[in-house]
């Protein structure tokens, strides 16, 4: 069993039912359960900043997947739960990011980990310290 961090977003339709629905979904995946989950807060929106506020929260998991195939269960549930990429950064029903998985740092063109700008969005890091400071702390380390 591996812990990983994931960071959750939606800024269209209900983004707090969608936060739930997606947390749900999560831990019903048979190699995923949903240990911690941070509350949700609201954000002004990051990189493209003319769209609605964010609501953003963080959850700790334990997995027996490998971090790809985590990450492919994100998107599988992003695309179950409708969304559609249109633009970078721009509005969305769900995101789902790995800020983290263990200790592990890796970068591919699929996967990056700790998550590229994890350690420069208060809204990652904010709901990430709720639930594991230590892995906030060094995800933090590690990019300054
Ligand atoms: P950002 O990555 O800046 O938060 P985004 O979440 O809007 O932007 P997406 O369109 O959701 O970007 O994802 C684009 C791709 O990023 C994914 O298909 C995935 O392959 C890649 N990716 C790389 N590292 C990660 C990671 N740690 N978590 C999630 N996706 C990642
Ligand atoms: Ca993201
Ligand atoms: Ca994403």
């Amino acid at each position: 069993m591996a812990r990983a961090w994931l960071s959750l977003g939606a800024n269209i339709g209900d983004p707090a039912a969608q936060l739930v629905q997606a947390i749900k979904r999560l831990d019903a995946h048979a190699g995923i359960s949903v240990t911690r989950q941070s509350s949700v807060i609201l954000t002004a929106p990051w990189g493209n900043t003319d769209q609605p506020d964010f609501a953003n929260m963080a959850a700790e998991v334990e997995t027996d997947l490998e971090p790809v195939d985590l990450l492919h269960v994100c998107l599988d549930i992003e695309r179950d739960m409708g969304r559609v990429r249109h633009e970078v950064w721009g509005p969305r029903l769900i995101d789902i990011d790995i800020i983290a998985y263990e200790r592990v740092e890796m970068h591919t063109g699929r996967l990056t980990l700790p998550h590229p700008f994890a350690h420069e969005r208060e809204f990652v890091l904010g709901p990430l310290r709720e639930i594991a400071p230590e892995t906030a702390d060094w995800i933090v380390g590690i990019r300054n």
